[in-house]
């Protein structure tokens, strides 16, 4: 090996967008290695989140969040089906458990329409007992879109595709340095067997450590880097197999979607994920005191939940863009437009709904190379 290697386009992260994006470029004809600081795909984020493919309802309207769920849902169906991806368009209820939540439904069911989900369906208690008899609401509305995937099958899915069309993942190698150069990225690569590349191509899918990452590259401005903020969900799980066939949601809270319960394609159920501001993205430990609060969320839409059922689970951390209080922001997706560095777009900001949106995601960073490369010509 030179000393240093020239390479067409470096992916920084094998996450589910990572993936999704090495996947786009390989299969768009572009030379591509992943770097991956851990041993194996998806060790972070990727593998400690609901795996629900969201409908879309939440997320303001005309938001890229909105967007790139409702895009990607449809991809991910698509994609799933095709592939042979677990996944089951299950459904979701969300609960209201209190007459003073039912404007709110209302509200939800008016913005998941100006966002393209057109097809919420008011509950009645009764029609709920039908569809979930362990579930006890006021009112309820009806997603049949939302569904569940295997979110690892998909990662793998993801790099079988890649590594088909001549991708490479490079395992145990963390981007320690980076620099602007007239030839391109230059990075440092640490790790097992440390190199350097001269990249055309960089995508910083870092997922919690993004910022951290675009702040290691030399010559991109500081202005165009947030400031990353951390809000770690923890899970309980129950014992036995889930008295629900849906997933079921109560009405968000504030920087989360409330206390809800899932269900995965073995029929067992999680609740979670529950919202705590950290400092650092490091500690994925579920805290035995959290349980109190989640017996009293739970009890709320599933009162005959019995004491003792629920079991600590994992937790995951959603790398937010907003300090705590401050209202939500929307993910960033950011080419040399906004940065002026040629062939650089950082991914910041990738929470919830990224594992849905991943398809839609890598699309928009194509096209955001693209736009970036026909402006320079
Ligand atoms: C609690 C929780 C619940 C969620 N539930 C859902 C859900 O139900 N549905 C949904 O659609 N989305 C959900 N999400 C969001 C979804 O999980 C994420 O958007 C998605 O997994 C992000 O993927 P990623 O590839 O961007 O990041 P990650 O999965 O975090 O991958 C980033 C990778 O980059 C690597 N890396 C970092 N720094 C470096 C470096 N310097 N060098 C080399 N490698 C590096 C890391 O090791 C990691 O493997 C949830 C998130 C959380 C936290």
């Amino acid at each position: 090996m030179s000393a240093v290697d020239r390479i067409d386009a470096v992916v920084i992260g094998a996450g589910v967008v990572g993936l999704a994006v090495a996947r786009a470029l390989a299969l768009a004809g572009r030379d591509v290695v992943v770097l991956e600081r851990a041993g194996e795909i998806g060790s972070e984020t990727s593998s400690r989140n609901s795996e629900v493919i969201h409908a879309g309802i939440y997320y303001p309207t005309g938001s890229l969040k909105a967007r790139t769920c409702l895009d990607g849902k449809q991809a991910l169906y698509r994609y799933c089906a095709e592939h042979a991806v677990g996944h089951a368009r299950c459904g979701k209820l969300i609960v209201a458990t209190d007459a003073a939540q039912i404007p709110t439904l209302a509200e939800l069911k008016t913005k998941a329409a100006a966002n393209g989900v057109s097809d919420l369906v008011w509950k009645t208690p009764e029609e709920v007992r039908d569809l979930e008899p362990a579930v006890s609401c006021v009112a309820a509305l009806l997603s049949p879109s939302s569904g569940i995937v295997d979110s690892h099958g998909l990662m793998l899915s993801y790099l079988g595709d890649a590594e088909a069309a001549g991708a490479m993942v490079a395992f145990h190698a963390p981007l320690e340095a980076a620099a602007v150069t007239p030839e391109g990225l230059r990075l440092e690569v640490g790790g097992q067997a440390p190199m350097t590349l001269l990249a055309e191509t960089v995508i910083n899918a870092a997922g919690l450590s993004a910022v951290e990452t675009a702040l290691r590259i030399e010559g991109l401005p500081k202005s165009a880097i947030p400031t990353a903020y951390f809000a770690k969900g923890s899970y309980y799980t129950l014992a036995g197999r889930s008295p629900f066939a849906r997933l079921i949601y109560p009405v968000p809270e504030a920087a989360g979607l409330g206390v809800h319960v899932t269900v995965d394609l073995g029929g067992a159920a999680r609740f979670g994920p529950d919202v705590e501001w950290v400092s650092r993205p490091d500690d994925y430990d579920v805290d035995p005191d959290r349980a109190l609060a989640f017996y009293d969320a739970v009890r709320r839409y599933w009162p005959e939940l019995p004491d003792g059922a629920l079991q600590p689970g994992y937790a995951g951390i959603r790398p937010k863009l907003q300090a705590p209080g401050e209202p939500a922001r929307d993910f960033v997706v950011q080419g040399a437009e906004a940065h002026g560095v040629p062939g650089l777009v950082n991914l910041f900001g990738i929470e919830s709904p990224g594992l849905t949106a991943s398809l839609a995601l890598a699309d928009l960073t194509l096209d955001t190379l693209e736009r970036a490369r026909a402006q320079a010509a």
